[in-house]
């Protein structure tokens, strides 16, 4: 018989452990949203906004966010599926914008395993020409 609690190694985010805020007034990316933190803004409208990573991998590195607050992709269901789709077809719009016109990659990390640092859904846009200093 299986233990109770979820198996082993699984990881929840604070969110899935029943915190369903949609601001998290202790995350850096609901506060950069909110405008209580300065960023290099390249996008925003009622649902998302977009801004320079303060650390790029690449020639041209920015970041796509939901403005709600969703912890990881893991928390994600149904519901954000429009969402998700509106960030994935924002970014090569933004990356044509700022240049990047022979390709970028999108990452999307996730968890621990995934070295998600930043505990709010967003997705990395690379691109520039090559060398990166990543990626
Ligand atoms: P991840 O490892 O996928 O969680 O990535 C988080 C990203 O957020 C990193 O690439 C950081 O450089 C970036 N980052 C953290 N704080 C800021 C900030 N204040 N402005 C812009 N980017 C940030």
């Amino acid at each position: 018989m299986s233990p109770p609690g979820r198996p082993k190694g699984e990881y929840r985010s604070a969110q899935h452990e029943g915190n369903p805020m949609s601001h998290d007034p202790n995350c850096i990316f609901c506060k950069i949203s909110a405008g209580q933190i300065a960023s290099r803004k390249v996008y925003e409208d009622d649902e998302l906004i977009a801004f320079h990573d303060i650390a790029p991998w690449a020639p041209v590195h920015f970041l796509i966010i939901p403005k709600e607050h969703v912890a990881t992709m893991y928390d994600t269901g149904e519901e954000h599926a429009p969402m998700m789709g509106r960030m994935m077809a924002l970014a090569p719009r933004l990356a044509r914008d700022l240049g990047v016109v022979s390709g970028f990659r999108i990452v999307v990390n996730t968890g621990p395993d995934g070295r998600q640092e930043v505990q709010h859904v967003h997705m990395h846009v690379m691109g520039g020409p090559r060398p990166w200093l990543k990626g």
